[in-house]
């Protein structure tokens, strides 16, 4: 027996999946098919008419068929989501099945609409240029398109690691040349305490963004975009912390100048008396 991917769920399908790309069910997994089509488990995904996350359900008319290979043959099947919140809110998804092969073949709202969400509050830490390419950046992944994706991811992450140069290489110390004829992964080693450890520690997961882009296959740059997403992530997740706690503390010296002031105000006043 060969190890086999497992099925995709409800979510995976509907909402990670790009456009026609198939899945073949195994003979075993027929109930994994089954709950893509007809399961009332709750999914949580992100809901544009809400502008939130929220709990979905399958919307079944008609009877629920009880086998669960009712499923299979050649046809196409509509999965409809509805929000809990409000069931005007949803989700359309067609598949078309031929004998356990399934494909998404159309659905609204689209892909980059449903997964660009988790990603918003980062443009507020990215220039406006920087936050519309990873959208699209995302929205490409979503569809499929894997050179094209990894290009917007690449140059974002550049930037970022750019960014930190630039305060970087005003260290004491600091190995310009090492810096300027390293690629990425001993880059990202010259630049720790300036980056995120998660990001340093696995630095030899960058290597791929030093490939020129005509080496790279639509596949090789599939796989990484998540590897090169999630680096993005890390350092605009500090970026957000750190720009959190700058408010915090501009807030706190406003605060404290009030009191001092007010302070002094009251003490000049009692030296008046
Ligand atoms: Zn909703």
């Amino acid at each position: 027996m060969t190890a086999q991917t497992p099925p995709p769920t409800v979510k995976e399908f509907c909402i990670g999946y790009p456009l026609y790309e198939e899945f073949t069910f195994a003979k075993e997994d027929d109930e994994a098919g089954w709950n893509l089509f007809f399961s009332r488990e709750p999914i949580d995904t992100y809901c544009p008419g809400c502008n939130a996350h929220s709990i979905f359900h399958l919307h079944i008319t008609g009877d629920i068929p009880r086998n669960l290979d009712a499923w299979v043959g050649n046809k196409r099947l509509a999965v409809v989501l509805k929000c809990s919140r409000d069931v005007a809110h949803k989700l359309f998804f067609l598949f078309e099945i031929e004998g356990r092969t399934v494909q998404k073949i159309g659905q609204y709202p689209s892909l980059a609409d449903l997964n660009t969400y988790d990603v918003r509050q980062y443009s507020a830490v990215l220039s406006k240029g920087d936050f519309r390419e990873l959208t699209k950046a995302i929205g490409l992944a979503a569809h499929g398109v894997g050179v094209g994706s990894f290009v917007y991811l690449r140059r974002i992450f550049e930037n970022l690691v750019d960014a930190a140069y630039q305060i970087a290489k005003t260290d004491s110390g600091w190995d310009d040349d090492a810096y300027q004829n390293g690629r990425m992964a001993e880059r990202i080693q010259l630049l720790a305490g300036h980056l995120p450890e998660f990001l340093v520690d696995n630095r030899s997961m960058y290597k791929i963004l030093s490939q020129g882009i005509h080496e790279l296959t639509e596949n090789e740059c599939l796989a990484a975009f998540p590897v090169v997403k999630m680096g993005i992530e890390l350092v605009l997740d500090e970026k957000l912390a750190a720009s959190a706690k700058q408010r915090k503390l501009e807030q706190a010296t406003r605060a404290i100048h009030g009191l001092v002031s007010r302070a002094g105000v009251e003490a000049r006043s009692g030296t008046d008396e």
